[in-house]
């Protein structure tokens, strides 16, 4: 096998719009090359496939401001969100989304030329009064003019791409990370990447679960590689199912058509969300929605023949309104479910589709290792992979991508301006070593066992025992069902013997990113005795905010994990029941 190196002042893992924004800001400062090394084709990160919009109080439709932004976003991730992070993130997503605009994002407009912007869950005027349009949208395609955007934008700015490039491990020494290991599916090498920092934006890890939104590369690849070289994942418990995924699918409608007027009807036909939250009603925060669909389906009201679903009504809005801001959905809804959602109600299903942990960072994206916020030299995280904390327990929609602008902005600017006042590290010379044994050892493999089968288990088994709702029984049932797959998993061999697109070894790589994904989420929400945003235990039915206003970091420690906590960051909003 050849061995290929590189070097580069700023590497950035993953070509979302996270990882490009990151690329392009790191590229403004003269004295730093910049590198992006994705396992897709950029335009293919998932990213691309966000639909409803990014939040932002410009104000377009009708008053807004920051302050009711900040709150919104406290309050909707039940007070476990970090308040000085809300706060600036939610003055400065107003700067970033006219950035972006600048940069040619051909956003939809009002009438007047401006941004147009919708409502969406969670978002309201002046501290909850009422839903305020606060989505900024390009119809339902807001992720892919991110997307296409940014990665135009990136090659103008001439970041080096490597593209069908897996990371496998990070380069750490003394607790600084000096660069990243890569496959090449093309020909099968493996690269070593040096860099003074490295950005990871590697995205989200939902096919833990069978019924997601999320695109077949999120396996939570780098929450494992960090995990397994001694970096905690902060608060994985909190994984959010969104209420409208396609009934079975998972494929998502989003939620700008709640935003546009739709309406979530049980199987008798009722807006059962008038109970749960009489004022914004199916404008409520995800968390909230979802565990109301629950309840009603399994109270004997869902609709369909098993009563299984719920269903999304749309008949009652203008067909051009839908045609013209929801054309993405309404297709999705007439190619996989055969359901015109202009005449008809559509079968829907919450779906699996954020995680609001991930790598713990700093307000300004440096990975930290600890509760006292001990920096990791030369490694910042931002996106979906990373948890700064602005979402808390339940992210509001459109939050995601103004995380990916406002965070992926500051780790290219801050790991730039570091990057170009620092030596080169040294290289250590077993960088490889690690790669190579875990290649070898799934080569080698007994072949016992198929990837397939595994990954099916674990989607199941995650569905069943820890998804919406839970309990100590089922969890303490999923830790036992995790510790065979593992063991299954040593089983695994690869068929194909082949050095190029050797697509099957990939997926045996990405089971075991899973199930360490799996291993996080289950033993945080195992140890967490309280519900609280999208973690509902109906064992611990209320919010515990003597015991449990606090952030849970898990560690790989042996063949098990050790939990350790850090303080939430509170500020002006003392923690309230939370009420819409
Ligand atoms: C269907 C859908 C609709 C959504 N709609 C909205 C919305 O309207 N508004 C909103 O705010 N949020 C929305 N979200 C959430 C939001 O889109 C995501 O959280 C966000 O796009 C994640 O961006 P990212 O840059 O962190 O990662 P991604 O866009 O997922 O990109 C991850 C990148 O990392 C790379 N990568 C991963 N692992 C490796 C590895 N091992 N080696 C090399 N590269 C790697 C991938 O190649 C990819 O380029 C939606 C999500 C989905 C699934």
């Amino acid at each position: 096998m050849t061995q290929r190196a590189h070097r580069f002042d700023v590497i950035v893992i993953g070509a979302g719009g996270a990882g490009l924004m990151a690329a392009r800001y790191a590229a403004q400062n003269p004295n730093v090359r910049v590198a992006v090394i994705s396992k897709l084709y950029p335009t293919r990160s998932h990213t691309g496939a966000a639909q409803g919009g990014v939040g932002a109080a410009l104000g377009n439709v009708s008053e807004d401001h920051p302050e009711w932004h900040a709150f919104d976003t406290i309050k909707g991730g039940d007070y476990l969100t970090d308040q000085d992070v809300a706060e600036s993130f939610a003055v400065e997503v107003i700067e970033a989304v006219y950035e972006l605009e600048h940069m040619g994002l051909p956003f939809s407009r009002t009438p007047e030329g401006k941004i147009a912007q919708r409502k969406f869950g969670g978002h309201t005027r002046e501290f909850g009064k009422s839903a305020v349009e606060r989505a900024c949208y390009a119809a339902d395609r807001t992720g892919h003019m991110i997307l296409q955007t940014l990665y135009q934008q990136s090659i103008k700015d001439q970041v080096a791409f490597f593209d069908e490039f897996h990371v496998l491990d990070l380069i750490m020494v003394d607790g600084s990370c000096r660069g990243v290991v890569a496959y090449e599916l093309a020909t099968g090498e493996l690269h070593t990447f040096h860099a003074k920092a490295t950005i990871v934006a590697s995205g989200g890890n939902g096919r833990i679960f069978k019924v997601t939104s999320n695109a077949h590369a999120l396996t939570g690849d780098l929450m494992s590689i960090a995990y397994r070289r001694g970096i905690p994942i902060e608060d994985p418990e909190f994984y959010q199912f969104h209420p409208t995924g396609l009934y079975k699918l998972g494929v998502l409608l989003t939620e700008g058509a709640r935003g546009e007027g739709g309406i979530l009807r049980n199987g008798e036909g009722e807006r059962f969300m008038e109970r749960y939250a009489p004022t914004i009603k199916d404008l409520a925060p995800r968390d909230m929605v979802s565990r109301a669909m629950y309840l009603e389906i399994r109270d004997g009201r869902g609709a369909g023949p098993d009563k299984d679903y719920i269903h999304l009504d749309l008949t009652h809005i203008d067909a051009h309104i839908i045609e013209e801001r929801l054309p993405d959905i309404t297709e999705f809804a007439r190619i996989y479910l055969g359901v015109d959602p202009i005449k008809e109600l559509v079968p829907i299903q919450p779906t699996a589709h954020y995680a609001m942990g991930g790598i713990p960072t700093t307000i300004d994206t440096n990975v930290i290792s600890d509760g006292n916020d001990t920096i990791v030299s030369g490694l910042y995280a931002a996106g979906e992979v990373a948890c700064a904390s602005l979402h808390g327990a339940n992210r509001l929609g459109t939050n995601s991508l103004g995380d990916l602008i406002v965070f992926g902005r500051r780790a290219g600017i801050n790991a730039a301006r570091w990057a170009a006042d620092e030596p080169f590290g040294d290289l250590p010379k077993d960088a490889q070593d690690a790669s190579r044994e875990l290649l070898s050892g799934l080569r080698s493999g007994s072949r016992k066992e198929r990837v397939a089968h595994i990954r099916r288990d674990l989607q199941d088994s995650m569905q069943d025992n820890a998804s919406v709702f839970r309990t100590q029984t089922l969890l303490d049932t999923q830790v036992g069902i995790l510790a065979e797959l593992k063991e299954r998993a040593k089983g695994i061999g690869v068929e194909d013997t082949g050095v190029q697109y050797n697509t099957e070894l990939m997926e045996a790589v990405e089971l075991g990113f899973l199930l360490d994904n799996a291993e996080q989420l289950v033993h945080g929400a195992l140890n967490r005795q309280e519900s609280r945003g999208a973690h509902s235990r109906e064992d611990f039915k209320e919010r515990d905010d003597t015991q449990w206003l606090k952030h849970t970091l898990i560690y790989r420690d042996g063949d098990g994990v050790r939990i350790e906590y850090k303080p939430v960051t509170l500020g002006k909003y003392e923690p309230k029941p939370r009420t819409y």
